[in-house]
């Protein structure tokens, strides 16, 4: 496709509601880079006329182009309009617009980022939250099913937290939406086999793919019920459920439903994953249902949920970092050209700000009466097990590199002082960094920190970009055992 044929496809798309007049990057001041996907960036970005913040998600027409993503791209701005502003559980899509080489879509920003990194930061979330979160994506699929939208590629990366921490399902781009009258499907599977065929690949994302999207190349509702599953599995216990070194080795274990629950897994959060990760997608939990999905909400886990009203979402972890203000200064000129993005571009790694409280207190102000609360509260956290009755200051998945390889690993930092770490897929506990006075860390960047002890230097790399704080949180717990070394 031509890049005029692109211009035509795009302006020939339904506006959506808003676009009554017409907007430019110009009405906007751009601020950070809040994500890259394979053929776009993300920016943080303020409406000079309201001053409000969105997420502005810009691709470049040519290598839509060149990728053959047209129709991936118009897929996902017609489900947005067909998704409008009804349903708080979606990311809105705004207005959109476009230059010679862009394309413009102004979102709902996300400020409180993806439920993976949550999930990651955490190591796990306790059972009232993945319970507050799941009946959360039930009711968005109630709603997108409703409108008969099958998402097709839900996973953790693809929820996202709004400011009051309410979850904002985004990416429609593999979204199959199924003709209204009833009739007939308006069946893109077979616009994604070719689409298959041209890349040997599947629609969604392996962990997450359900068994007939890989042996039947079909989807319904189902398939995302199937993902609903791997993600209440995830948010439980900190992993998917099917993992494997190769793509093939995932999808045989999704094929022959291989997989299995670590020790102290909620068991209802069990039965409830057990119920809609079944091969076949009519005999899942709720898939039978018509327009809500009783037999889900009347699921044991949910046996005291209000379904009216869920109430405000329980807090995901107190060591989890909350929001970060990336506030955009109202001195940058609005607009975006290639020397600012390249400028944004620049700085890409997360650059939290925090309150000045939060500065002050130390990770070891610990009253004796907060440790023990703690560590009644940490007995539901599946790192448990590993930390010797300790109590967890901070934990988070890490890359610890040794040669030419790297292994990724939950870090639990606690008092003792301890810094075990993890095999999250084996759930074993593979070491510990040896703790003494002579113990030191050095950050190397956002990512990349070392840790220094008399026989070893450890290279690690935190994926979220949070190495300053390891290294903060590690100097305070030092400061608190070595006080004179500090
Ligand atoms: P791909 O297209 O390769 O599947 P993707 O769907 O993640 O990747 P984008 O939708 O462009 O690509 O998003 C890129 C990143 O930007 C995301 O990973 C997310 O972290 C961030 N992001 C996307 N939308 C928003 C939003 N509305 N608010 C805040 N952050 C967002």
């Amino acid at each position: 496709m031509s890049m005029r044929n692109v211009n035509q496809v795009i302006s020939k798309m339904t506006p959506p509601v808003e676009e009554a007049r017409r907007r430019s990057a110009s009405d906007y001041r751009f601020g950070k880079v809040l994500g890259e996907g394979s053929f776009s960036t993300v920016y943080l970005a303020k409406d000079i006329h309201t001053s409000k913040e969105y997420a502005i998600k810009v691709l470049e027409k040519a290598h839509i182009i060149r990728e053959k993503k047209t129709e991936y791209v118009m897929r996902e701005k017609e489900v947005l309009r067909i998704l409008g502003s009804s349903c708080p559980y979606f990311v809105r899509l705004y207005w959109t617009f476009q230059d010679p080489e862009h394309l413009y879509f102004v979102l709902t920003y996300a400020k409180n980022g993806e439920l993976l990194k949550q999930i990651d930061k955490c190591g796990c979330f306790t059972i009232d939250c993945a319970r507050y979160y799941t009946a959360e994506m039930v009711l968005a699929l109630e709603y997108l099913h409703g409108k008969g939208i099958v998402h097709r590629d839900l996973k953790p990366e693809n929820v996202l937290f709004d400011d009051n921490w309410h979850i904002l399902i985004t990416d429609f781009g593999s979204a199959k939406i199924l003709k209204t009258d009833n009739t007939e499907k308006c069946d893109n599977d077979t616009l994604d086999k070719g689409d298959r065929k041209r890349r040997n690949s599947f629609v969604g994302t392996a962990q997450f793919v359900s068994p007939e999207m890989l042996s039947e190349s079909s989807s319904s509702h189902a398939s995302d019920l199937w993902a609903l599953g791997c993600i209440l599995y995830q948010m439980v216990s900190g992993m998917m459920p099917f993992r494997g070194r190769s793509e093939f080795l995932i999808f045989q274990k999704i094929l022959n439903l291989e997989y299995e629950y670590p020790e102290g897994f909620d068991p209802q959060a069990k039965d409830l994953v057990q119920k809609l990760l079944v091969i076949a997608p009519n005999e899942r939990l709720g898939a039978m249902d018509q327009t809500t999905y009783t037999s889900i909400r009347q699921h044991e886990l949910f046996k005291d949920l209000n379904w009216d009203d869920l109430g405000p979402p329980p807090k995901i972890s107190d060591i989890c970092d909350s929001i970060k203000d990336i506030a955009i200064p109202d001195d940058v000129e609005p607009g975006l050209d290639k020397e600012k993005a390249s400028r944004l571009q620049l700085d890409l790694v997360p650059t939290p700000t925090r309150k000045k409280s939060q500065l002050v207190k130390k990770i070891t102000d610990l009253t004796a009466a907060e440790i023990e609360q703690k560590l009644e509260a940490q007995k539901t956290n599946i790192y448990n097990s590993f930390v010797e009755g300790n109590l967890i200051l901070k934990q988070g998945m890490i890359d610890k590199k040794k040669g030419l390889f790297a292994r990724r690993r939950m870090f639990l930092l606690t008092l003792g002082p301890h810094l075990y770490y993890v095999d999250p897929v084996a759930m074993v506990l593979k070491g510990e960094i040896p703790w003494s006075e002579d113990l030191r860390t050095e950050a190397k960047n956002f990512k990349i920190f070392f840790i220094h002890t008399p026989n070893r230097k450890y290279y690690l790399e935190d994926p979220e970009g949070y190495a300053l704080q390891w290294c903060k949180a590690i100097d305070e717990v030092k400061a608190y055992y070595y006080p004179e070394q500090v």
